[in-house]
């Protein structure tokens, strides 16, 4: 083994594809070689990106593309702006994209990048700044057959407006280089509503296939304020479920209201999140408490689902007992990585100790993010095919493309894990999911000659 720096949330989520993918892999021996290939990344770019702040200071940053894997499709995946953006975080991030592209059924490789860049107490002016300075290094690496990008956190569609600008001014060219561009410019209805509409799509037919149930009065913990939590709240509501908690890095607010968060609430928290302030800039009139440097999974006694949608290693073991505890019957995660590997742990043991369908009480359901919230991602490579046209579609048609890749989505992972993964009454959606995403890019692989 190559004596490599060390990369925690990479080795975390390449572990937890090798566990996963182990009873496919007794079966076919021979996909082993591809399992070590596809771990390395195809390429990784690492720039310097300097930018000028308001007072006319030098700042400087890192920037990142990490074009992990080209099998299916161009490089596909967002830009995510964070002050703990590193190589091990982006090539987590690159590496569970590659399988959560395959699993959208669309033609889209796998790849992630961005920068410790901290959009936090910055201005619009310096915001537009950044962005400049870092397209000006990106737009050589990138195109619209060749690597496109999209949001992630920090990166919403005012970042991706600038960069767009950017990119035409350097190339010259107006093209689908990015997606999740401005409705009037190239980019797809429901784009900004897809990761959190996909994800309540996906746990509807977890809902429906458990319990034969819907969102009908179910209690909703979510964590996360930004466009992930947001439209899966709203989605939620809609659906008639209720949003019990919303949450940022400072703390919980938890709704007060047996009707859970109102959706006007919401739009006002989506205002405070475009203007970079935190959740405590919400007063709430009464109608909800605040829960300072808490996350919502120990505090509420009685749940039905969970859906963390704010970052990766949001549920830690001790959480995923908790909402064991408090009745949480489904977790879906909007985020990547959102569940640590004990809380994995703690939700997949509690699968495999019921031995028949009528004793499903006291089972939580999960699935991982690269299945669950692939919706975003979805939307972004129907805006490519859009653009490829030159055509736009409806909302309602953009809305039912959705729907279905989610429904096809859940039902490839329950069929495969029913297929491959080791038994168990209820199947394993995270065995399911890395295995067909795993097999798809193997597969493709394996004709392009990557391996044999
Ligand atoms: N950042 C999103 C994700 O994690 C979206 C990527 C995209 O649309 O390319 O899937």
């Amino acid at each position: 083994m190559a004596n490599l720096a060390p990369e925690p949330e990479f080795q975390q989520a390449v572990n937890e594809i090798t566990v996963t993918l182990e009873p496919f892999l007794a079966k076919h021996p021979e996909y082993r070689k591809a399992l070590e290939v596809v771990q390395i990344p195809e390429r990784i770019l690492q720039f310097r990106v300097t930018w000028e702040k308001d007072d006319g200071s030098l700042a400087v940053n890192r920037g990142y593309r990490v074009q992990f894997n080209s099998a299916l499709g161009p490089y596909k995946g967002g830009l995510r702006l964070h002050p703990t953006v590193n190589l091990s975080i982006l090539k987590f991030l690159g590496f569970e994209q590659i399988f959560k592209n395959a699993l959208t059924g669309l033609m889209m490789g796998g790849g992630k990048g961005g920068s410790d860049f901290d959009p936090k107490g910055k201005t619009d002016n310096e915001i537009r700044k950044f962005c400049y300075a870092f397209m000006q290094e990106l737009s050589r690496h990138i195109g619209a057959d060749t690597d496109v990008p999209a949001g992630d956190i920090g990166t919403g569609g005012r970042e991706i407006g600038f960069m767009f600008g950017a990119y035409k001014k350097y190339r010259n060219e107006f093209v689908g280089v990015l997606t999740g561009k401005g409705a009037n410019w190239g980019g797809s209805f429901i784009r900004p509503e897809a990761t959190g509409y996909g994800l309540v799509y996906y746990v509807t037919e977890m809902l429906r296939d458990l319990d034969s149930t819907d969102w009908k009065n179910k209690r909703v913990l979510i964590s996360g304020a930004g466009n992930v939590a947001q439209y899966a709240a709203l989605k939620v509501i809609q659906l008639g479920g209720i949003v019990l908690s919303l949450s940022d890095s400072t703390g919980t607010l938890l709704a007060s209201d047996p009707q859970g968060f109102f959706a006007a609430d919401i739009a006002d928290i989506a205002q405070i999140k475009l203007e970079r302030k935190s959740l405590t800039a919400f007063s709430g009139a009464g109608k909800y408490t605040w829960h300072e440097g808490k996350r919502p999974w120990t505090l509420v006694k009685e749940a039905d689902v969970a859906l963390p949608s704010a970052t990766q290693n949001e549920v830690s073991g001790e959480e995923a007992k908790a909402l064991l505890k408090a009745g949480v019957r489904y977790i879906a995660e909007g985020s990547n990585m959102g569940c640590t590997q004990e809380a994995i742990d703690v939700f997949e043991d509690s699968r495999k100790s019921i031995t028949s369908l009528q004793e499903t009480k006291g089972i939580c359901y999960y699935a991982p993010g690269k299945a669950a919230n692939c919706g975003g991602v979805a939307v972004s490579g129907l805006e490519m095919a859009q653009n490829s046209q030159r055509l736009k579609w409806t909302p309602e048609e953009v809305d039912a493309k959705l729907k279905e890749i989610m429904i096809n989505c859940y039902n490839t992972c329950r069929h495969t894990a029913i297929e491959y993964a080791e038994g168990g009454v209820v199947p394993s959606l995270v065995a399911g999911a890395n295995i067909a995403g795993f097999v798809k890019v193997a597969n493709a692989m394996k004709d392009q000659g990557d391996w044999w």
